[in-house]
């Protein structure tokens, strides 16, 4: 496996790598989840490479940026033992070079729930993506749909600069209560993690009354609230939105995505689950009404 910490030395590992180059960015505390899109990546491509960089330009400036996890040694072992090829795992100034000075913008899914509580963070996203995407030569890239809206962002961003590569997500990995996995998690208390579930409850919550039949999305939000609040979790958002757009829906009509982020003291968790579309109502047998015939 080879470590690059520099674009010099990256591009020398990737002058001799075979396609197609798959790429998975992280940010690295690598756990489960991330372990499940780079066993995919180096499943389908004949070059995995994997990116390892806190992205500051993601962080607001009163978020965790300089106390995320960088258990780099780590990191670096378990991707050794996953068989990656090439780990990315630049700087700062590698990133971002004096003279820096473009921000991706995407708009669209970008606009609503985490681009309204953490504004800016997807202007931080879409560029360290645009670039790394392009450092790195990827055909394609892997990404968690933990991250859903994240997920929509980079979708849109691909196709928007006609960025020459596949996006491929990947499901969320849980752990067996349902807490889905995050570098984040560390932060909890085993109290608070207990607490943690009722997101995931209130998600599976809102699944489970739309797969009995309930189409008013009023009334799968209010089911969910109520879940989150009685564990004492303070909500950000609380949705079932259009899966692409990500704009809210007032009737269930096709498939949906319910999205949540919630705080607990100063850690913030996101998660969203599917939410299948309405069965079709099998027309019920009836006798046939007489033809009427018109004189
Ligand atoms: P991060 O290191 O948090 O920036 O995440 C890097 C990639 O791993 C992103 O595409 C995330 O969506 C993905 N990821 C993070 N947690 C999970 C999880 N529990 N299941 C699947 N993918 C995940």
């Amino acid at each position: 496996m080879i470590v690059a910490r520099s674009r010099a030395e990256l591009n020398t590992a990737l002058d001799g790598a075979p396609r197609p180059i798959g790429v998975v960015p992280t940010m690295g505390a690598l756990h489960e989840g991330h372990l499940a899109l780079i066993r995919r990546a180096r499943a389908e491509n004949a070059t995995a490479l994997v990116t390892i960089f806190v992205n500051p330009t993601q962080f607001l400036p009163h978020e965790d940026f300089s106390r995320y996890p960088r258990p780099i040694e780590r990191d670096l072992a378990l991707c050794e033992q996953s068989a990656v090829d090439i780990v990315f795992t630049p700087p700062v100034e590698e990133m971002y070079p004096p003279g820096f000075a473009t921000t991706v913008v995407v708009q669209g899914p970008s606009r609503r729930w985490e681009g309204e509580h953490r504004p800016g963070h997807f202007n931080g996203v879409a560029t360290v993506v645009a670039r790394l995407l392009n450092l790195t030569r990827a055909d394609r890239a892997y990404f968690g749909e933990k991250d859903y809206q994240q997920l929509q962002v980079v979708r849109r961003l691909v196709a928007d600069l006609a960025l020459p590569v596949d996006i491929v997500s990947c499901e969320t990995v849980r752990d067996p209560d349902g807490l889905a996995l995050s570098s984040r998690n560390v932060y909890l208390s085993e109290e608070q993690r207990e607490q943690a579930l009722a997101l995931s409850r209130a998600l599976r919550t809102a699944a489970g009354l739309a797969e009995a039949g309930e189409r008013d999305i009023p009334t799968l939000e209010a089911a969910m609230r109520e879940v989150v609040e009685r564990a004492g979790l303070e909500i950000d958002y609380l949705v079932v939105v259009d899966p692409e757009t990500l704009e809210p829906l007032q009737r269930l009509e096709g498939a949906a995505r319910a999205l949540g982020a919630v705080r607990l003291g100063t850690v913030r968790l996101i998660d969203n689950l599917p939410i299948p579309p309405p069965r079709p109502t099998v027309p019920s047998p009836t006798l046939e009404s007489p033809t009427r015939v018109s004189s």
